[in-house]
């Protein structure tokens, strides 16, 4: 009997979408019911402050990369981070069990799957030692206005092995419908679910209505934008919070079609919170754990376009 060798290599699964389009609720969900002590999460975020991390259980291993986007300015840091997962766990015979099996890896919301996903395949090292599971995608269906103007999601679509439509709770069927004719159009191939607060679900038949692409995507363009920028707005430590939901209401209807995605942590009368927005929509805010009642206020602004010292001036008026 001839002897079939295991693979051992290590599982790596890519999540993926825009910004805002729930990838954190994503991976909650996805590391619920798992040994965490087999898995290890590397969290892109293309601003200077990884956020994202902070809403992740504290057992599991994690390892952020912040300050640049993962499939391009950041992918060396990226390929060598990966590089001493597989060396850790090549020496760690002792003790097969603590050994990372398992990586997920959160990517920015401005990144481009398909090469963060050659980076690993095509690299001498990493492609022996890892196998990338898949890459999931997911779609925002409350983010209504975004897809027209950002061909990265039609791209992000594209190299989909599953695409899930997320916060489908939030709009009606027809809606759901739509996401999925434009998925299903960029990617005729993926498996597409839903994904509502974490809980994946089967589309219905309503759900996958067929609809002319052309009458959901009149003037989608194809190429790729760049143009993004990220910035952080300091906030001092008792910034009042009546001023400071006047000041973002009164941004996101003056830029609120420049700004892709906001964050923060700032205090309020009900404790620390954690704030995001994706366009014009913030999302309700979420109380923070008590280990970030010492970190700093502050919002990071992602958009293009915009002003930044105009956005700077303004915000001095929070400061005062
Ligand atoms: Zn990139």
């Amino acid at each position: 009997m001839g002897s079939q060798s295991v693979d051992r290599r290590i599982q790596l699964s890519i999540i993926s979408g825009f910004l805002g389009s729930g990838k954190t609720t994503f991976l909650q969900h996805k590391i619920f019911k798992k040994d965490h002590s087999s898995i290890c999460i590397v969290i892109n975020e293309a601003g200077d402050i990884s956020i994202d991390d902070v809403l992740l259980d504290d057992k599991i291993e994690k390892i952020k990369i912040s300050g640049g986007c993962i499939c391009c300015d950041s992918n060396a840091e990226f390929v060598e981070k990966l590089i001493d997962l597989c060396g850790i766990r090549n020496h760690a015979n002792a003790d097969f069990n603590n050994r990372i099996d398992t990586i997920l890896v959160e990517t920015s919301g401005i990144s481009d799957p398909a090469a963060i996903y050659d980076s690993i395949v095509n690299h001498s090292i990493l492609g022996r030692n890892i196998v990338v599971k898949g890459i999931s995608v997911l779609l925002d269906a409350f983010d209504s206005n975004t897809f027209i103007s950002e061909p990265l999601i039609a791209k992000q679509l594209a190299c989909a092995d599953d695409i899930y439509i997320t916060k489908t709770d939030l709009v009606s069927n027809e809606v759901v419908a739509q996401k999925y004719n434009i998925a299903r159009y960029f990617n005729p191939s993926a498996l597409i679910r839903s994904c509502s607060k974490g809980e994946i679900q089967n589309l219905t038949e309503e759900q996958t209505r067929q609809f002319g692409i052309k009458s959901i995507l009149p003037d989608a363009k194809t190429e790729r934008v760049n143009s993004y920028e990220t910035f952080i707005v300091n906030l001092e430590e008792n910034t009042d919070w009546n001023n400071l939901v006047i000041w973002v209401s009164a941004l996101l209807s003056c830029h609120g079609d420049k700004i892709l995605r906001l964050k923060g942590i700032i205090n309020s009368p009900a404790g620390r919170l954690l704030v995001q927005g994706v366009g014009p929509n913030i999302q309700k805010p979420q109380r923070l754990p008590k280990e970030f009642y010492e970190s700093k206020n502050f919002l990071v602004l992602i958009g293009r376009g915009f002003d930044k010292t105009d956005i700077k001036r303004s915000a001095n008026f929070l400061n005062t």
